[in-house]
């Protein structure tokens, strides 16, 4: 019986040499329609000195609301505040600092009688370790007193960018923009400032405020979010911005 011999079929083109799997993405970024993040419309200036505008008409000179005697107290203060209420870290403080509101009186009371005051404080322990420690170099280091740049109050225990920023602004009154969960979600949300970290959300904000706005700029964004902005169920027919914001899930 003759042996079947099937001949090989040539191979097509595109078969033989197949067609370059770029990755879509590729493709996409060569087109200018790579996969963006869908960014709102930037604020023009215009819209930004309304927004403010608005915000300074209806509270001329905002506080906030950490209480506190001095620059020491109010640092104290912002480095208990960490994942805590400013309301909670208040109820704490008003007999704390009646009794040691200076680094040396804070070091006669101690870290164990600090850690009763602070106790209803979340992460009071460690906060206790951290207020004793940046008693002793603001002592050793800075006379006592409170530094007054960025860097200094960084390398205190305890103290982050956050809190440089907060004492910066508030007891120093320069123009910084302290970003906590409310201006961060304020700054995402109205499109200000779109930034994935805290960080971004910061420079953005210094560079669409204008200066005669940022020395409250950071207590308007922050009672905004506190108060109006809220993280679960915005009060946006409230909102003294609704006309500006590019919230898409704005509810006006
Ligand atoms: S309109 Fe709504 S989402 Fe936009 S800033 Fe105001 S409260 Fe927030």
């Amino acid at each position: 019986m003759a042996k079947i011999i099937r001949k090989a079929r040539p191979k097509s083109r595109s078969a033989a040499k197949p067609a370059s799997k770029k990755p879509a993405r590729k493709a996409a970024a060569k087109s200018g329609q790579a996969r963006k993040p869908s960014k709102p419309k930037p604020w023009t200036s215009a819209e930004v000195l309304e927004a403010f505008s608005r915000f300074r008409k209806a509270n001329p000179e905002p506080r906030g609301e950490l209480e506190h005697l001095n620059p020491y107290t109010l640092l104290v203060a912002v480095v208990l505040s960490a994942q805590a209420t400013d309301a909670g870290v208040n109820k704490a403080t008003r007999a704390l600092f009646a009794v040691a509101d200076t680094p040396e009186k804070m070091l006669e009371l101690g870290e164990e009688k600090l850690r009763d005051y602070i106790k209803t404080v979340g992460l009071y322990r460690n906060k206790a370790k951290n207020v004793i420690a940046l008693s002793q170099k603001l002592i050793a280091e800075f006379g006592g007193e409170v530094p007054r740049t960025r860097a200094e109050i960084e390398s205190l225990p305890g103290a982050g960018r956050k809190t440089a920023n907060v004492v910066l602004n508030m007891a120093f009154g320069e123009h910084t923009m302290a970003v906590d969960t409310h201006v961060f979600r304020v700054g995402n949300r109205t499109g200000l400032a779109p930034g994935n970290t805290p960080l971004e959300v910061e420079l953005g904000l210094e560079k669409v405020i204008p200066s005669e706005f940022m020395r409250h700029a950071h207590h308007w964004l922050i009672l905004h979010g506190r108060y109006t902005c809220l993280a679960r169920g915005p009060r946006c027919e409230a909102c003294l911005i609704n006309d500006l914001c590019r919230w898409p899930e704005k509810t006006v």
